[in-house]
C-alpha cells in the first residue's frame, strides 16, 4: 500500500553522517510534501566523511557486479545482495555526478572525487540536503526515543520533545542508539573493532619498515582465515591490504584471541613448494660461489630477502655451495610459512570501522525497516555490516540510506 500523499509525514533522521544525509535527501526527494528533519548532535556534520580516505574520501569502489561486490563485506554481504541490485556503485557515481561531483578511479579500484578533497563530498551533501528541503538541525542530540501508537517521541538534549511518524536511525556505531533498540526488542551483535594492523614486536623485520611486497598470502594459524594481497612492513609489525582484509574477516576471532595469534606469511604465493625448491637448487648449482643472502629466486626486495635468510638461521656469510639440505629446507619453510607472533593491534590510519550492530535478520532489507518495530528504518554503520577497506563502507551507507529514504513512501 502506498502512503496517502495528502497526509504529509514528519520524518526524522538521527545522525548527520554519510548515511543520515543520504537517507534524508532520498526521503525528501521521494515526496516533497513530507517534512524531513535531520538531527546531528555535533556542531559539525559529516565528520567522518571529512577525515575519510586520508582527507580525500574514498566514496566507493569500481566494482559493479553485486555478486562480486558483496564479497567485500565480512559481515552483511549476503543481506546486501538485494539492496545492491537496487543501488550500487554505478548509482553512487551517477548520483554524485548529477550533483556536479565527478569521481575518478584509482588503479586499485578505489574511487575519489576528482578534486582529491573530501570537502567536495561534504559540501555536496550539505547543499543537496538544503536544496531538497531537509531541515538540518546541528548541535541537536537525541537523548532517548519512545514508541507510541502515533509514531515516535524523541527526547532532545535541550529538553524538547519531537514527534515523528517515521524514524530513520543512522547514528553510526552509537552505543546509546543500540541501547534504545534493545529496549524496543532488537538484538545487538556486540561491537568489536575491524580493519586494524598487526603488532609483531618480536619480528626481526621491524627495521625494514616501509618495505612493501606486492603479493603475499597471509594466514592466521589454526583458523581458516587467509588473504592474498600486498603487504607493508611497519615499525610495529605488518599492515597493507592483505593484513587489513585479514583483520576485517578475522575481527571477531582475533578479538576472542585477545589479538594474540601466529601470523603465517607465504612470501612467494605464486610458487608451489616444489617449484621453489627447484629454483633454489638451480641457484645452488648455477651460482655456488655467491652468498645466499645476495641471490634470491624471486623479486623480493633485497633487504627483505637478506632478513628472511637470517631468520631461517642461515649465517650471512654462507655461500650457496655451502648450504646444507637442512638449511635449504628451513629457507623454503621461512619463505612459504614464515611465523610471526601477533601481540596486539594498531589502528589503521586511513579507515577504521566497528563490526557489530543491529542483528540483520531483524531487518527487512527491501525497505531497511525494522521487522520488530514498524516505521523504524536503519542505514549505515549502525547495522551489523562492515566492509574491507576501499570505499565499501561508504557504499553500504549510500545503499542502505537510499533504500530507507525511498521506502518511507510505502506503508505496507
Ligand atoms: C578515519 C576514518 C576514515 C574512513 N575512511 C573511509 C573511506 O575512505 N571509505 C569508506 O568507505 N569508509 C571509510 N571509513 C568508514 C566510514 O567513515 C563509515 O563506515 C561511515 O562514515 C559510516 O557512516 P554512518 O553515517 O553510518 O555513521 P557516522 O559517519 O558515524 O555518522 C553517525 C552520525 O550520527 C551522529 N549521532 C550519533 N548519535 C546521535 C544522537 N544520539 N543524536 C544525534 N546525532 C547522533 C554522530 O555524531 C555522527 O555524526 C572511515 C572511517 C574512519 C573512522
Amino acid at each position: 500500500m502506498t502512503h496517502n500523499r495528502n497526509a504529509p509525514l514528519t520524518i526524522v533522521v538521527i545522525g548527520g553522517g554519510a548515511a543520515g544525509f543520504f537517507s534524508a535527501i532520498a526521503a525528501a526527494r521521494a515526496n516533497g510534501d513530507h517534512k524531513v528533519i535531520l538531527l546531528e548532535k555535533s556542531r559539525q556534520p559529516l565528520t567522518k566523511v571529512r577525515i575519510s580516505g586520508g582527507g580525500r574520501c574514498n566514496v566507493t569502489h569500481s566494482c559493479f557486479d553485486p555478486a562480486v561486490l558483496v564479497k567485500n563485506y565480512p559481515r552483511g554481504g549476503k543481506a546486501l545482495l538485494g539492496p545492491f541490485h537496487r543501488f550500487q556503485p554505478t548509482d553512487t557515481i551517477e548520483w554524485f555526478k548529477s550533483e556536479g561531483v565527478v569521481l575518478k578511479t584509482e588503479e586499485d579500484g578505489r574511487m575519489f572525487p576528482v578534486t582529491d578533497d573530501s570537502s567536495t563530498i561534504v559540501n555536496c551533501l550539505i547543499s543537496t540536503a538544503k536544496k531538497s528541503g531537509v531541515d538540518l538541525r546541528l548541535s541537536c542530540g537525541v537523548e532517548g526515543i519512545t514508541k507510541n501508537e502515533a509514531g515516535f517521541i524523541l527526547n532532545l538534549d535541550d529538553g524538547e520533545k519531537l514527534h515523528c511518524d517515521r524514524l530513520i536511525l543512522a547514528a553510526g556505531s552509537s552505543p546509546r542508539a543500540w541501547e534504545w533498540l534493545k529496549i524496543l526488542g532488537h538484538t545487538i551483535v556486540p561491537p568489536v573493532p575491524s580493519l586494524f594492523t598487526f603488532n609483531t614486536p618480536t619480528s626481526p623485520l621491524l627495521s625494514l619498515a616501509g618495505i612493501s611486497v606486492p603479493q603475499v598470502r597471509a594466514k592466521i594459524q589454526g583458523t581458516a582465515l587467509e588473504q592474498l594481497g600486498p603487504l607493508l612492513i611497519t615499525h610495529w609489525g605488518f599492515s597493507g591490504p592483505a593484513i587489513l582484509k585479514l583483520s576485517a574477516w578475522g575481527a571477531r576471532i582475533l578479538q576472542e584471541k585477545q589479538y594474540r595469534a601466529t601470523l603465517l606469511i607465504d612470501w612467494m604465493p605464486e610458487k608451489k613448494h616444489e617449484s621453489l625448491k627447484a629454483d633454489l637448487q638451480q641457484i645452488k648449482s648455477s651460482s655456488p660461489a655467491r652468498l645466499v643472502a645476495n641471490e634470491s629466486p624471486g623479486e623480493l626486495p633485497r633487504n627483505l630477502w637478506k632478513a628472511l635468510v637470517e631468520k631461517a638461521g642461515i649465517p650471512t656469510e654462507t655461500r650457496w655451495s655451502g648450504l646444507a639440505s637442512q638449511s635449504l629446507q628451513r629457507l623454503i619453510e621461512e619463505l612459504k610459512i614464515g611465523h610471526f607472533e601477533i601481540q596486539g593491534k594498531s589502528q589503521y590510519k586511513e579507515e577504521f570501522v566497528t563490526c557489530g550492530g543491529i542483528e540483520l535478520s531483524e531487518v527487512n532489507f527491501k525497505k531497511m525497516e525494522s521487522k520488530i518495530c514498524p516505521h523504524l528504518y536503519f542505514a549505515g554503520e549502525i547495522l551489523d555490516i562492515d566492509g574491507v577497506t576501499g570505499g565499501f563502507n561508504f557504499q553500504n551507507a549510500w545503499t542502505t540510506a537510499w533504500i530507507a529514504g525511498q521506502s518511507l513512501l510505502e506503508t505496507g
